[in-house]
């Protein structure tokens, strides 16, 4: 039996590798399978190469939907793409790959690689309570906040943060919400369940990734596309709606008096933060915290943890975190974060 620690690591390029065959979420050469654990960008690194050169390109149905949107109709269509859903094994040889539930964006999956009795398992982004641990051999884990000072007392309470200031917002007119893909959709979930039940005006992809998160039964209000004319004239009479934009897109509202609301995880001290006359940071996160992260090492008892030290985030203060308090072997891969 190989080395437990030959079965897993992160090339310089960013692929997560697990047992002999599997690349998660960048391009490796000498790997057959490519798994896109789930859509977002720091996760499809190099696709289009795995989609030329791969056997086969793994993701789950809905993470396919999505990417179809993002990328373009045709850009799957070059490759050998196969969906696979939760917990339905797929056997590629001597291995077994199983996809488990990841709450973090619509589609997204934890990779479990079963090689020779090894259970070697990659969280991907994920987010606590909703995302099931799956007990392994090796973990190979985000770090994005895996210091100490990411952790975030009033989670309990974001919800209500949301909803209060928007509706304050609403009482003046127009409220505009900026995030990324995914977690936009979860504050319209959020604001739809509350009650907040005033138009929600899109641009077109936010749209079209709506649209996908309804076909997965995903209730997040309704929702008007920016070029249609209820759109059109909401926004001339400026009447209550709430537009949800990409956070990519914030620059062309700079001149707007409305009331702007920013959706990041990168907020620790306080739920709600006003950063100018009528404009607001909100602390909402699609990743687990500092603790969420050492809670998922503690119940997972793995025998070695590997941190991605490739993505943004804390892999080498988390392993060393995880080895101090839980005596538990880790390090960060790859040891030196590269250059991008
Ligand atoms: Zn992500």
């Amino acid at each position: 039996m190989r080395k437990l620690s030959l079965k897993a690591g992160i090339t310089s390029k960013g692929a997560v590798l697990l047992g002999k065959y599997v690349a998660c979420d960048s391009h490796d050469e000498a790997r057959p399978l490519r798994v896109v654990t789930h859509a977002h960008a720091d996760h499809t690194i190099a696709l289009n190469k795995s989609l030329q050169q791969c056997e086969i390109v793994l993701m789950t149905p809905a993470t396919k939907d999505l990417l179809s949107i993002l990328k373009g109709e045709l850009f799957l269509m070059r490759g050998n793409v196969k969906t696979l859903n939760y917990q339905k094994p797929f056997e590629y040889r001597d291995e077994r790959i199983t996809f488990f539930f990841a709450d973090h964006i619509l589609g997204s999956a934890q990779v479990l690689v079963n090689d020779s009795g090894s259970r070697i398992l990659y969280t991907s982004d994920f987010r606590m309570p909703k995302t099931p641990v799956i007990e392994c051999d090796i973990l190979v884990m985000e770090a994005t906040y895996g210091c100490p000072h990411c952790t975030r007392p009033f989670r309990e309470e974001i919800e209500d943060v949301i909803v209060d200031i928007v509706d304050k917002g609403l009482y003046e007119g127009p409220v505009y919400i900026f995030g990324y893909y995914g977690k936009l959709q979860e504050v319209m979930e959020i604001l739809w369940n509350r009650g907040v039940k005033v138009p929600y005006i899109v641009p077109e992809r936010v749209f079209q990734v709506c649209k996908v998160y309804e076909k997965y039964g995903r209730r997040i209000g309704r929702f008007w596309h920016s070029k249609s004319n209820r759109a059109k004239e909401l926004t001339e009479k400026n009447e209550q709606f709430v537009g949800f934009y990409h956070m990519a897109s914030r620059r062309r509202f700079k001149d707007t008096k409305n009331f702007k609301i920013m959706v990041s995880g990168w907020e620790f001290a306080e739920p709600c933060r006003q950063i100018g006359e009528k404009e607001y940071v909100i602390a909402l996160s699609d990743h687990a915290d500092f603790e969420d992260l050492l809670n998922y090492v503690r119940r997972c008892r793995p025998k070695l943890v590997l941190t991605d030290n490739y993505r943004i985030g804390y892999a080498k203060v988390l392993a060393r975190e995880i080895r101090r308090r839980l005596g538990i072997k880790a390090v960060a891969a790859p040891p030196r974060k590269p250059k991008k």
